[in-house]
């Protein structure tokens, strides 16, 4: 059966919530309740002293074949796999806050024995490595069994703080998934790959993480753009860590091939692993749990639009169960303000992934996952009423995101929605800079009583630091900003707040530095070279996102005009 759902358009919405500032409060809490020193947390751990609980392999069915050839894997959730070992790995970064999160210290990421481990040469005690079954809708259309054909779990570690984290080798060589392809990832990608990881968890966005980035010494052909030009390029291997990988398509393959039994036994191992709180596995729970699953992607789409993230593939495959950003690939960042653009060169045609179209594009995600879960649940009507819950929690979301963005106190139905709708409206008529521009809106400070006394262009004046084309700021723009920019600060000051506090909330929100497509570009052509600095200091600059950080001005300023058309900086494939 297919839901036919009515999608509301979300088309050039945005959205979004606050990072996470009280995190580190929440943790100490917690601590404190499990009674866990600082001392403790803070990754004094060794690789031996890791505690493997492999609960996926233990509790699912496994692939009775063991051997690495490329197949079909039927009645199974996943494959025994090994990695390829590499001849000459070379360590090129490790995330330490992801090193605490598995309570590594800072020691053991740096000894040989680490690095051995994640590029899978070397396989701690505990680990048992495997590769998952999944499907997925690719650009809309039903591609049948994909699965991990590159990536290759490690297993499940349970921290010190009771914590469960899977770790996934990606580009560690081929597995029965592999399909057609090598089963490896080039440096490029996992530069990618890394930084994004990390850089979207300090935003506060829900992402998966990245625990290490290494050269595996091999060289890896790719053929970047499609064209015949193939290249070699140095092989990688990042080393990836979330509660768990598993996607909308790891459920689509059981019921696509009417393996309901498999379907059942993974829904149920999923809500008892994670989403313990909804209780025992039953109709009621799995209707629960997929309101739970609509509510944290709406918000995981709120905060994409927040900072203005595009992920560039989001086919089902790449939809976290856990509403976790997943599968760095295409992506990029806005840049100047265009609802329309895609990142990803395969998705230049339809635009399909385009910024604009998230959040509708997450809604038909979801109804795929409807679909794939109607064995279990046979009734249409309380799943169609689910997927309203993305639609409900989207939109109050956004609401309250835009709210934060502009350093309102509240939304305020009789004059917000037009305010909002105006400003989206004027963003894209010129070319400005989605980051600057709200980071440098938070510096206009006017007294209402002589708003009309000043001119557009005096009004505008912080802001010209976001314009990328100055002559495209014609009369008529100039008047329909000013228009706005008056009619923001008569609402600023119908909520009383000061200036301070208004700047203090946006700059909470609105990020000063993202990882620009062009620096992420840079830090890859210095790794090319074996030099590794970029990467270290966009990794360093991207743990402070929101704070102004006076030494690195340069890294917040806009997109240099070389980068607009160049390869890895406008425009990315899927190739990686
Ligand atoms: P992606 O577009 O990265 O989400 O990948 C889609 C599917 O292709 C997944 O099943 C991947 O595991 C698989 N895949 C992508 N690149 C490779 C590769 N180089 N080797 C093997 N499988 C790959
Ligand atoms: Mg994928």
């Amino acid at each position: 059966m297919v839901l036919n759902i009515n999608l509301q358009k979300h088309q050039n919405c945005f959205a979004d919530g606050a990072h996470e500032p009280e995190k580190c409060d929440i943790d100490t809490i917690q601590n404190a309740i499990i009674g866990l020193s600082a001392k403790e947390l803070d990754g004094s751990g060794t690789l031996e002293s890791l505690t493997f609980d492999n609960r996926f392999t233990r509790e699912l069915p496994a692939d009775p074949a063991t051997t690495n050839q490329r197949r079909q894997v039927i009645k199974a959730c996943y494959s025994f796999v090994h990695p390829a070992k590499v001849a000459a790995p070379q360590l090129v970064a490790y995330s330490r806050e992801t090193a605490a999160l598995l309570d590594l210290s800072i020691e053991t990421c740096e000894s040989d024995d680490f690095l051995q481990a994640f590029v899978g040469n070397h396989l701690p005690a505990g680990m048992e490595p495997y590769a998952t079954c999944y499907g997925g809708h690719q650009f809309g259309n039903w591609a049948g069994q994909l699965g991990d054909g590159r990536a290759i779990n490690l297993g499940e570690i349970i921290n010190q703080r009771s914590e469960r984290w899977a770790l996934q080798l990606k580009g560690a060589g081929p597995t029965p998934y592999a399909r057609t392809a090598d089963g490896l990832a080039v440096l490029r990608s996992s530069v990618r790959e890394f930084l994004c990881s990390e850089a979207m968890f300090h935003l506060g966005v829900p992402t998966t993480r990245a625990l290490s980035l290494a050269l595996t010494g091999e060289q890896v052909e790719r053929d970047m753009f499609y064209d015949g030009h193939p290249k070699l390029e140095p092989g990688a291997v990042v080393c990836r860590v979330a509660p768990s990988f598993t996607r909308f398509g790891s459920f689509q393959i059981f019921a696509s091939r009417g393996e309901t039994e498999v379907l059942k036994q993974l829904a149920d191992y999923t809500i008892r692993t994670d989403f313990p709180h909804l209780g025992a596995p039953s109709q009621k729970v799995y209707l629960e749990w997929f309101q739970e699953v609509c509510r944290t992607t709406a918000d995981m789409i709120v905060h994409w639009m927040r900072v203005g993230f595009v992920h560039g593939v989001m086919n089902t495959d790449n939809m976290s169960i856990l509403g976790l950003t997943i599968d760095y690939g295409p992506y990029g960042w806005l840049e100047d303000y265009d609802p329309n653009w895609t990142p990803n060169t395969t998705d230049a045609g339809g635009r399909r992934y385009c910024f604009g179209n998230q959040p509708q594009i997450a809604h038909w995600n979801l109804v795929q996952l409807a679909n794939a879960i109607y064995p279990l649940i046979e009734q249409v009507e309380p799943l169609q009423q689910a997927l309203d819950v993305y639609t409900q929690s989207f939109q109050q979301g956004w609401q309250t995101m835009m709210v934060q963005k502009l350093g309102l106190n509240t939304f305020e139905p009789d004059t917000d929605d037009a305010l909002f709708t105006e400003l989206h409206a004027i963003l894209p008529l010129v070319e400005t800079d989605m980051t600057i521009f709200f980071r440098r809106l938070a510096v206009l400070d006017v007294n209402v009583e002589s708003l009309n006394d000043i001119s557009d262009e005096t009004l505008m004046t912080p802001l010209m630091e976001a314009y990328y084309v100055p002559e495209q700021l014609t009369r008529e723009y100039r008047t329909r900003i000013g228009y706005w920019l008056r009619s923001y600060m008569r609402r600023v000051c119908k909520d009383n707040t000061s200036g301070k506090t208004r700047r203090r909330r946006m700059n909470a929100v609105n990020p000063k530095y993202v990882l620009r497509n062009y620096l992420a570009q840079l830090a890859i052509d210095k790794a090319e070279q074996g030099d590794f600095s970029l990467v270290d200091e966009l990794l360093e600059l991207l743990r402070h996102p929101y704070d102004e950080q006076h030494d690195k001005e340069d890294f917040a300023k806009k997109r240099p005009d070389w980068a607009r058309h160049r390869a890895g900086c406008s425009m990315l494939s899927c190739s990686s």
